[in-house]
């Protein structure tokens, strides 16, 4: 004798040998009690089953679409040391360099660090009593400045005023002797060319204290 119904799932109808139960199928039975959702696959398109759990989340099929959609947005740049093209998100598009390995390599890196670094030290040591005596001419003259100042990323200065360009190094006697009075000194040649400022030189440190 044959049972025959109709499945609760998929509404076919169905006989079967002995009574009972709702469904067709075993597979029927199974889908029955999924309490997931179906959704498309943001990525692709296709049709997924989702958890409940996770419904709110999960997005794409496989990490084959993830990626592929992570990649759709993302801009691509050419690393500055090994030359390769990487990915990044638009947020990080000011990125020079595919790894960490490959910024450490390059010489620009370096140089930033060597800078940064000496900066740091400059405004960790004490002033010097000539610094200590600048400060207070200025100081007494009224004017707004700022001490240890990076300029055109590449050259520490003594001394920033506020508001004009103008620079002033206390250059004493023990480190930088007279020559310093030469205005035709590598370093000031260089720094003229890199930040186009004015620079007043005080060589003889006498004069002030
Ligand atoms: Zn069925
Ligand atoms: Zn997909
Ligand atoms: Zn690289």
């Amino acid at each position: 004798m044959a049972y025959t119904g109709v499945c609760a799932h998929c509404g076919k109808d169905f006989s079967r040998h002995y009574p009972g139960g709702r469904y067709c199928s075993k597979a029927c039975t199974h889908d029955a009690r999924k309490s997931g959702v179906v959704k498309p696959c943001a990525s692709c398109g296709a049709d997924m089953y989702v958890q409940k759990h996770r419904a709110q989340r999960k997005n794409f099929c496989g990490v084959a679409c993830h990626d592929a959609h992570q990649r759709r947005t993302k801009v691509e740049l050419k690393c500055k040391t090994c030359g390769k093209p990487f990915l990044v998100s638009p947020h990080f598009s000011s990125r020079k360099y595919c790894s960490l390995p490959c910024r450490d390599a390059c010489p620009d890196f370096k140089r930033r660090c060597w800078i940064e670094n000496n900066l740091q030290l400059q405004r960790r040591k004490e002033p010097t009593s000539l610094e200590l005596a600048g400060r207070a001419i200025l100081e007494a003259a009224g004017l707004r400045f700022s001490e240890q100042v990076l300029v055109a990323g590449k050259f520490t200065v003594d001394v920033m005023l506020d508001g004009v360009p103008i620079v002033i190094q206390w250059d004493g006697d023990y480190w930088h002797g007279y020559r310093a009075a030469n205005d035709n000194t590598r370093w000031s040649r260089a720094w003229r060319v890199a930040s186009n400022w004015t620079r007043r030189r005080t060589s003889t440190w006498r004069r002030w204290v």
